[in-house]
């Protein structure tokens, strides 16, 4: 049994996801126990441990971690069958050669092939691509960095996969930092520091995850330094992330962040537009498999796309989420679905762009009045901008018709539905409509 704080990691859930998904998904579960890196939790029934590791499971590990249990999977077990266990985030355990330090298993899912390259991470990809070859270290170490959910674990993943088959003769250990102090800290309670030492400084190839968790930790910092000169020094690859630059990196300490910097410090940026569709055709194809027979109409990808900006976990996560949805209720996937499910999502990644701002953009395209646009006057050459005005508020807002309606000089919410349902009709059908739409919206997004 743990004695890790599960309270804890519920708060921390529970602010992570928003109180509705918490209390369908998160409350119901308990924490068994954890052992060889596999925590067990209890669900309510099967799909509820389904969904949560598809969902969620990452999300949980993580805050796990942070509480200082060092777990890189979770399995679920079902309350009243104790022998049932429903596989979540846990991965098929494929390769078990020589070239592993047993502990974190590459995930399986995170592959150079599985990894959309576009322009914002494509340096970082080609960096990765690089060390991955297993050829003669250029580059010591390789940093990558960038905000949350932007495929930094996924890249180092892909590498020790690759690594792997190119180079079985290679040990590749990859860890988080979060692991890393665990083990450190562990080692120093059970007297086993010459086990971590050769552990450690037996490798050829050395990943540490989210470095910027060695903040404010001094001794482990010490011990990290160390093991990162020692294997610095027998030449070997070492690759390094953070969610910021080395120098940004506040309590670590100056020699560490000057070895990090010697190498190449790459950074991957926020997702663009099309990064965010690509990636999104490419989680579809997985999905498929996955959930045989659920359809998804055309828009809704682009849909997600606009709306959910930063972080490609979250994205994933809310398309997870429909076809989970949708097949639980066997239903086509709409855009109406996907603003009713994903609400929590929307509402979180909505810019606060405001319907004035797009009313205001519209009537400056169309060189038409402000105050045309709200009035009454029902010309064509109100009348269209003043329906694309409503289209984009519909569509790039989390506001509901009847407020719409309100700003557009306190029109009804079905002339607001109307406006919208005409709009898309007319971007299948007139492509002047749908450039302005495109050219808006971009405008407007950005
Ligand atoms: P980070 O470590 O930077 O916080 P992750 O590597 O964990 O982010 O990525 C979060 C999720 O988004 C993962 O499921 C990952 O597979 C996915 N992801 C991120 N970038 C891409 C990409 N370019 N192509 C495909 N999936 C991606
Ligand atoms: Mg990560």
């Amino acid at each position: 049994m743990t004695n890790v704080n599960w309270d804890q990691v519920k708060t921390d859930m529970r602010a992570a996801i928003g109180a509705g998904n918490f209390k369908n998904w998160i409350e119901p579960l308990s924490l068994v126990g954890a052992s060889e890196g596999v925590a067990h939790l209890a669900a309510p029934n099967p799909f509820v441990g389904d969904y949560v590791g598809k969902t969620y499971g990452d999300q949980i590990i993580y805050h796990l971690n942070r509480q200082g249990l060092a777990v890189q999977r979770l399995a679920f077990e079902i309350e009243g069958k104790p022998n049932t266990t429903v596989n979540g985030a846990a991965k098929p355990t494929v390769r078990k050669p020589t070239n592993t330090l047993a502990d974190a298993q590459p995930d399986q899912r995170f592959t150079f092939d599985s990894f959309v390259v576009g322009k914002p991470n494509e340096l970082a990809h080609a960096a990765s691509k690089r060390v991955a070859e297993g050829g003669p270290v250029t580059f010591n170490p390789l940093f990558l960095y960038g905000g949350v959910g932007l495929g930094k674990t996924h890249l180092m993943h892909a590498i020790a996969h690759e690594l792997g088959q190119r180079r079985p003769d290679l040990n590749v250990l990859y860890v988080s930092a979060d692991q890393f102090i665990y083990r450190f800290i562990s080692a120093l309670r059970d007297r086993k520091m010459m086990d971590f030492k050769q552990h450690f400084r037996s490798v050829d190839v050395l990943m540490v995850d989210d470095i910027q968790f060695l903040e404010g930790k001094e001794s482990t910092q010490e011990e990290f330094f160390h093991t990162y000169n020692a294997l610095a020094d027998q030449g070997k690859q070492m690759i390094i992330s953070a969610d910021r630059a080395p120098g940004e990196i506040r309590d670590l300490s100056e020699r560490i962040k000057s070895r990090l910097q010697c190498g190449l410090v790459v950074d991957l940026h926020p997702t663009d537009y099309e990064l965010r569709l690509g990636i999104l055709h490419a989680k579809q194809e997985m999905f498929v498999n996955v959930y045989p027979g659920v359809e998804i109409v055309t828009g809704v990808l682009e849909f997600l796309a606009h709306r959910i900006s930063s972080n490609v976990r979250v994205l994933e996560g809310a398309l997870n989420r429909l076809y989970a949805l949708a097949s639980l209720v066997g239903r086509t996937v709409t855009v109406e679905m996907a603003q009713d499910c994903l609400s929590d999502i929307l509402r979180a990644s909505d810019r606060k762009l405001t319907i004035e701002e797009i009313q205001r953009k519209v009537s400056e395209h169309y060189d038409i009045r402000l105050s045309d646009m709200l009035g009454p006057k029902r010309t064509r050459t109100l009348a269209r901008p003043r329906q694309v005005a409503m289209w984009l508020c519909k569509r790039l807002t989390s506001r509901s018709l009847p407020e719409i309606g309100r700003k557009f000089g306190k029109r009804d919410h079905t002339t607001i539905m109307h406006g919208v349902r005409k709009i898309d009709e007319l971007r299948q059908s007139d492509s002047q409509i749908s450039d302005d739409l495109e050219l808006l919206r971009r405008a407007l997004e950005h």
